[in-house]
């Protein structure tokens, strides 16, 4: 049976760098975050192999954690630095905050079911992470309290792009938004703000779950 440390390994070459992820600070941030930690019920050692699997799993609430490749392509997407202040909505299992948290200066993360983020900050915590503010709400306004942010990940499926996210991202700031139809695909818009113009390019199809708020899905 192979180890943590194989599987990871084998995730990132296999999942990962062949397919196109390149920049080594994100193969390392995912290859050191512990993805078994992140999933509940499936961390024992007979399922520790489908933790790593090249797909999203159930974490409960009828939610998921996202395939391994969509959280280091959106992730790469942010080009970060390491100075960044990032708004992640969406904290789910905190797997991908985890990985932000790796390469960034601050992660504020939202979402909007109180037990989901209650379990991720204790994993998070349990981990060390000391970057890391959890707020439970709705974040399709996103929060105007640490605005402006230098990136906004949404991991959830938007109808359109809310307008508050725009205003809360900060100069030379980048939107990361799954966008389209919740019962088929979507498209990964990626957003830049150059002063107060906005560029939008769509990047790769995907399937989100539904981003649900006052400037989201209604249901
Ligand atoms: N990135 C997460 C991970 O690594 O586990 C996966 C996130 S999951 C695909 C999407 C999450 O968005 C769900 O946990 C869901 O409850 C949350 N969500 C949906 N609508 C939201 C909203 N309006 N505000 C905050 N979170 C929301």
């Amino acid at each position: 049976m192979d180890s943590v440390k194989a599987l990871a390994q084998k995730m990132v070459k296999f999942q990962l760098a062949s397919r196109g992820i390149y920049d080594s600070k994100v193969l390392d941030a995912m290859l050191k975050v512990p993805r078994h930690l992140f999933i509940p019920g499936k961390n024992l050692s007979k399922n520790l192999a489908d933790c790593y699997a090249d797909t999203p799993l159930s974490i409960g609430h009828g939610q998921t954690i996202s395939q391994p490749y969509m959280v280091a392509y959106m992730t790469e997407l942010l080009e970060l630095r390491g100075h960044e202040k990032i708004l992640e909505i969406g904290t789910g299992s905190g797997y991908q905050t985890a990985v932000l948290a790796e390469l960034c200066r601050k992660v504020i993360t939202i979402e909007r079911i109180k037990d989901l983020s209650g379990r991720a900050q204790k994993v998070l915590d349990d981990l060390n992470y000391k970057n890391i503010i959890f707020i439970v709400a709705d974040g399709t306004s996103g929060y105007e309290r640490e605005a402006l942010y230098d990136a906004i990940l949404v991991t959830a499926a938007a109808p359109s792009v809310p307008v508050m996210l725009k205003k809360q991202l900060a100069d030379n700031g980048k939107l990361i938004i799954p966008v389209g139809d919740i019962s088929t695909y979507q498209e990964l818009y990626v957003i830049k703000r150059e002063g107060n113009t906005f560029s939008t390019q769509k990047s790769i199809g995907c399937r989100f779950v539904p981003l649900i708020g006052k400037n989201g899905y209604k249901y």
